[in-house]
């Protein structure tokens, strides 16, 4: 039998209509929830990642003050521009699309974002509050990735999660987040330096694959029904496509035949990720949320 495919398009509609919703709200009230959105150079998979973000913004009935600098911008000028935002009162959140040039610290720009406007939960503050189950802004991919296994409603407490990548953006938050009380898993986290990475995915009951490497999750490396969460977005060439290259997973799609739950790339927890970082901002623009910071998604 098939898994079931979750649907993170649907649900990421869902999220945003609710989204839009709270919007109007706080337009009533004179508030126009706004994103400040950086980018440093022209990479052509950053530029599209930042204009499907600002896009999302603009349906939502937000704004965003799109930044668009080139690549010789100095580490200074972009610290001074953060700055700026950080002190704007009509901008409630801000956005530095990784990855920044190499002459620029990705650590001081993380740092310079005020935690108040740190709607991607970058800064070591936000990171700190997040671990320690304090008041901060979820991380956008985490925190999309556990509201798709809500909708799902997949059983977590008491779960074996089993986590392949370790990056401060998926692999570490997403660990902290699972082991919440309030989730209650038990959890592996495996990347580079694990042995015999089979030996453990087979023992997840939910995988969640965040290891950038194109389709190496293969059905004998999963337990049969278990819950496969792909993250991975990843560009293989393919000249049969206009573009000359296809977006793949880190999942094999074939463990759909194996799984339970899987969900699709594209489709599946990418736009989660849009659709949480939107939430974000919302709760970043509410003045009613002291310190604009959110525990739990208000949709
Ligand atoms: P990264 O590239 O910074 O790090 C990858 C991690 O995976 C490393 O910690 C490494 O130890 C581990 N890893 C790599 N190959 C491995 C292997 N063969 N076995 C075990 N561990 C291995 O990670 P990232 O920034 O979290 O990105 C991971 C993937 O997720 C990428 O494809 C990225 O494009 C995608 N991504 C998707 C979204 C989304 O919205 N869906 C968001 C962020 C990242």
């Amino acid at each position: 039998m098939s898994a079931v495919i979750m649907d993170g398009k649907a649900l990421g509609i869902k999220i945003r209509q609710s989204v839009k919703e709270r919007a109007l709200a706080l337009k009533e009230k004179g508030i126009v929830p706004c994103l400040g959105v950086i980018l440093v150079g022209d990479d052509p998979a950053s530029l599209s990642y930042v204009k499907s973000k600002e896009k999302a913004l603009a349906e939502a009935g937000m704004e965003s003050r799109d930044i668009r600098l080139p690549e010789s911008t100095s580490e200074e000028e972009l610290l001074s521009i953060i700055d700026e935002l950080n002190k704007d009162d009509k901008v409630h959140g801000i956005l530095v699309q990784a990855p920044v040039p190499k002459h620029i610290n990705e650590e001081k720009i993380n740092d310079a974002v005020s935690p108040k406007k740190d709607v991607d939960c970058f800064h070591p503050e936000s990171v700190g509050n997040m671990i320690l189950g304090r008041r901060t802004f979820l991380p956008c991919t985490p925190h999309g990735v556990l509201e798709l296994l809500r909708e799902y409603n997949i059983p977590i407490s008491g779960a074996h999660a089993v986590v392949v990548g370790r990056s401060n953006i998926v692999g570490k938050p997403l660990v902290n987040l699972l082991i919440r009380r309030q989730y209650n898993a038990t959890v592996t986290l495996c990347h580079t330096g694990t042995k015999d990475l089979s030996y453990h995915t087979l023992q997840a009951d939910i995988l969640i694959a965040a290891a950038g490497s194109p389709c190496f999750i293969k059905p004998d490396m999963i337990k049969k029904g278990a819950v496969v969460i792909d993250v991975g977005i990843n560009r293989v060439t393919d000249i049969s496509e206009p573009k000359g290259y296809r977006l793949c997973g880190d999942v094999d799609p074939a463990v759909s035949l194996k799984a339970s739950y899987y969900t699709p790339v594209p489709g599946g927890v990418g736009p989660m990720t849009i659709a949480m970082l939107l939430n974000n901002v919302i709760e970043a623009a509410n003045t009613d949320c002291v310190n604009a910071v959110c525990v739990k998604a208000a949709y």
